[in-house]
């Protein structure tokens, strides 16, 4: 049977959303087809990265979609207030949703689920088949027994102040609230003068995060502050997987092309995943001869690099989630922001070099040696996790 389509994008959030662009602009003669289930491409977010996340080239292509962007950011811990003097950027899902449907135009159709979808075809919950020659699964996360995984649950609230905040930058960790049985902290985006993106975030083992307790959190927090919150704008909620072991082998297996989060493509720390969306997208459209029919070994063959990368922050989310108290677990991340602005920057973006892993793990241990190094060959199967 002919295909219809070169490629069948099913899933616009950010990382077919992101792989749209780049086809668009690198690959104009291609006949490309974007499925999503919701209204609006991009859903309810707000998405950020730090400057050092992308290179230049990227950060030039992504531009029409990064709606604030601040010269530094500041951390906070009950030891250790500090300021870093890194640029971060936030692409909100609105101006996302904008930006796809202009340069896109009816090669998105939105309000079309995708019932179920294989290597060269998706159907629809209306029963319609849609043929291509390769189908891109972005459909978001799913949990798989492949992966061993905690959580960064949170609630996020974008709130209008009734008085100016006097922030000059986002508070991207403020640790020095209570724990509440995990790793816990608050993270603060200055929107306007007058309007603040305020999230109350753990790091848990299960996704069980109660929204009602994070609401007055954020409530008690910003009375703290001396914020008068006037009005609640909107909220967004999100338990981002992290990664502690896994087998990626049996993880792809049978699994058709998928990218972003579906794809096991995201940082293991943190659950973000948008300097990996942007590389794979700059990737596939790299290609002098582009082939929709070799993406499946393209994508697999790129998740498994990223894979290799990040066994060593597995192995420090288990010491981050497996090892001393839950409570005590800000310790580790204090730790950590006492360390130099570069060797900061690049752990975000995945990057990190063979000296500043060797500088990460020297020095006196934030929690028992001993528990660390069980946490550290903790593996669910009780062999060790591949690396
Ligand atoms: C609230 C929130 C804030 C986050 N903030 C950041 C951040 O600041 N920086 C960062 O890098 N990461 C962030 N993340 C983590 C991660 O990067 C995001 O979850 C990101 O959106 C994942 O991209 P994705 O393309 O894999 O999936 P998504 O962006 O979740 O997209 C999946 C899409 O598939 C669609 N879909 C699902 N099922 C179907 C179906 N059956 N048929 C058709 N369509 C379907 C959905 O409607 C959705 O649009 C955040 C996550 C959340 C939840």
């Amino acid at each position: 049977m002919t295909s219809q389509y070169d490629l069948l994008l099913t899933g616009v959030g950010l990382a077919n959303g992101l792989l749209a662009l780049r086809l668009k602009a690198c690959r104009p003669d291609l006949h490309v087809l974007l499925l999503d289930a919701d209204a609006q491409a991009g859903g309810n977010h707000t998405w950020c990265f730090h400057e050092e996340d992308l290179s230049a080239d990227q950060h030039s292509w992504i531009a029409p979609l990064v709606v604030h962007r601040w010269p530094h950011y500041e951390v906070r811990f009950p030891q250790l207030n500090r300021q870093l003097d890194s640029g971060y950027c936030c692409i909100t899902s609105v101006r996302f949703n904008e930006v796809l449907r202009d340069t896109l135009g009816d090669r998105l159709r939105l309000n079309q689920t995708v019932a179920s979808c294989g290597t060269n075809h998706a159907q629809l919950a209306s029963g319609e088949v849609l043929r291509a020659r390769t189908v891109i699964d972005g459909r978001g996360y799913q949990p798989d027994a492949a992966l061993q995984i905690g959580f960064q649950a949170f609630v996020g609230q974008e709130w209008t102040l009734s008085q100016p905040h006097q922030l000059t930058g986002p508070i991207l960790m403020d640790a020095t609230v209570d724990q509440q049985g995990g790793y816990r902290f608050v993270y603060t985006l200055p929107l306007t003068p007058m309007r603040l993106l305020i999230e109350d975030t753990h790091y848990i083992d299960d996704a069980s995060l109660a929204a009602v307790q994070a609401r007055q959190n954020i409530c008690d927090y910003a009375a703290r502050q001396g914020w008068q919150l006037e009005t609640l704008e909107r909220e967004e909620r999100g338990a981002l997987p992290i990664t502690l072991a896994g087998d990626f082998n049996r993880f792809w297996q049978n699994r058709q092309a998928c990218v972003g989060l579906r794809g096991g493509l995201f940082h293991p720390t943190t659950g973000y995943s948008l300097p990996l969306a942007a590389a794979l997208a700059d990737a596939l459209v790299a290609e002098g001869d582009f082939f929709p029919e070799t993406l499946v070994s393209r994508i697999h063959q790129f998740a498994q690099a990223a894979w290799r990368r990040q066994g060593f922050f597995r192995m420090l989310n288990r010491m981050l989630f497996l090892a001393g108290d839950a409570d005590r677990r800000w310790r580790v991340m204090q730790r950590f922001y006492r360390l130099s602005e570069g060797l900061i920057a690049r752990f975000y973006a995945g990057r990190l070099t063979l000296a500043d892993r060797a500088r990460i793990l020297s020095g006196k241990p934030p929690i028992p040696a001993l528990a660390a190094l069980r946490a550290i060959l903790a593996h669910p199967s009780g062999r060790r996790p591949s690396q």
